[in-house]
């Protein structure tokens, strides 16, 4: 049996952070219901200790959702981590997710402590976490600029404090995707007890890398990753959900592993926090662009229709479908394509 990939799902907290994308309780709640629909794994609610709006939205959200966990993201002190608790306590499945920074420049410049004090901290943290949940996540922020062998030692102190999941975050979409692999593959091998923890990646698409980044750790053994619908995001976004879930349904030959995402929700969910937030999709977007070739609705297949039967060209390049082909001017027949959208703010 293949393993399962962990889809978490952040388009509510760091999705929510790009600039002009905040919403309201109610349009969160729509969110999180369709996110449950498409079988997400973890649904991050939230920052509950940002602001009692913050705060009340990630409970709306633990009371309304039942099938996926539910998740609050933390600093790690004392203060935060009772809030993230408060918060998910009426969740059927609720998560913390709490994090420090771990790059040199970070516990310098923005910490000001010193790396000893740093896993202090973070094991504390995990104390705390424990007196809600046993689901507790810890994510070494900016990991993709530290130093691997504090990661090692901050990973191994957390998890035999009690975190389950741990997240290698590229805060600042700084890697690449062999090198991040194999930043997965030594720490999978270093760590005592990795294998009694879920690794997880958080990747950033300022290098237009997020969803190289993370498939290349799925390839090194990751099997949470942490993504967005439609890669919302601060700066670039983050990785794009539809895309990381359709690489790795479509190419099961290569992926160690499947997803439970029901992937005819997919499109509606990217319709509704394109509505929602007010960001058009662009038409030449993977999966889930106007121009992107449409899944088949209601199929179990779960593939993008590609019913034209392939052709490869000179140079060995093969495409599906006449229409994608640059200079042709007709689909292929029984090419079906996604309709185009309506102004965002309609749906
Ligand atoms: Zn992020």
């Amino acid at each position: 049996m293949k393993d399962q990939l962990i889809i978490f799902d952040t388009t509510l907290r760091d999705g929510e952070q790009s600039p002009g994308a905040s919403m309201t309780r109610e349009e969160k709640l729509r969110i999180a219901r369709q996110l449950e629909r498409m079988r997400v794994d973890v649904i991050e609610a939230g920052f509950a200790a940002a602001s009692n709006g913050d705060f009340e939205s990630v409970r709306a959200i633990a009371e309304a959702i039942k099938e996926s966990t539910v998740c609050s993201l933390a600093r790690a002190n004392e203060h935060d981590i009772r809030r993230a608790g408060e918060a998910i306590r009426p969740a059927a499945l609720g998560r913390i997710h709490t994090f420090i920074a771990t790059s040199p420049i970070h516990m310098e410049k923005k910490l000001r402590m010193t790396p000893d004090q740093v896993v202090e901290q973070a094991v504390k943290a995990i104390g705390w976490a424990r007196e809600y949940t046993d689901d507790i996540e810890f994510s070494a922020e900016d990991a993709g600029r530290s130093e691997l062998d504090f990661l090692c030692r901050i990973f191994e102190a957390v998890i035999k404090a009690g975190a389950t999941t741990i997240n290698v975050p590229d805060t600042v979409g700084y890697n690449v995707p062999q090198q991040f692999a194999a930043t997965l593959a030594q720490l999978i091998e270093r760590v005592p007890n990795s294998d009694k923890v879920v690794w997880s990646v958080h990747c950033h698409n300022d290098l237009g890398l997020a969803v190289a980044n993370s498939l290349a750790a799925v390839m090194a053994g990751a099997r949470q990753v942490e993504c967005t619908i439609n890669g919302l995001g601060e700066r670039a976004g983050n990785a794009a959900l539809e895309e990381i879930v359709m690489a790795v349904r479509t190419r099961r030959d290569i992926f160690q592993c499947d997803t439970r995402i029901d992937t005819t929700q997919i499109v509606p969910a990217s319709k509704l926090v394109s509505g929602v937030t007010g960001f058009p999709v662009q038409p030449n977007k993977a999966i889930v662009g106007a121009n992107a070739f449409a899944h088949e609705s209601g199929s179990s297949t779960a593939r993008p229709t590609r019913s034209c039967a392939p052709r490869t060209w000179a140079g060995g390049r093969t495409s599906w479908c006449s229409a994608s082909t640059p200079g042709a001017t007709r689909s292929a027949p029984g090419c079906r394509r996604s309709a185009s959208w309506s102004s965002p703010r309609s749906t």
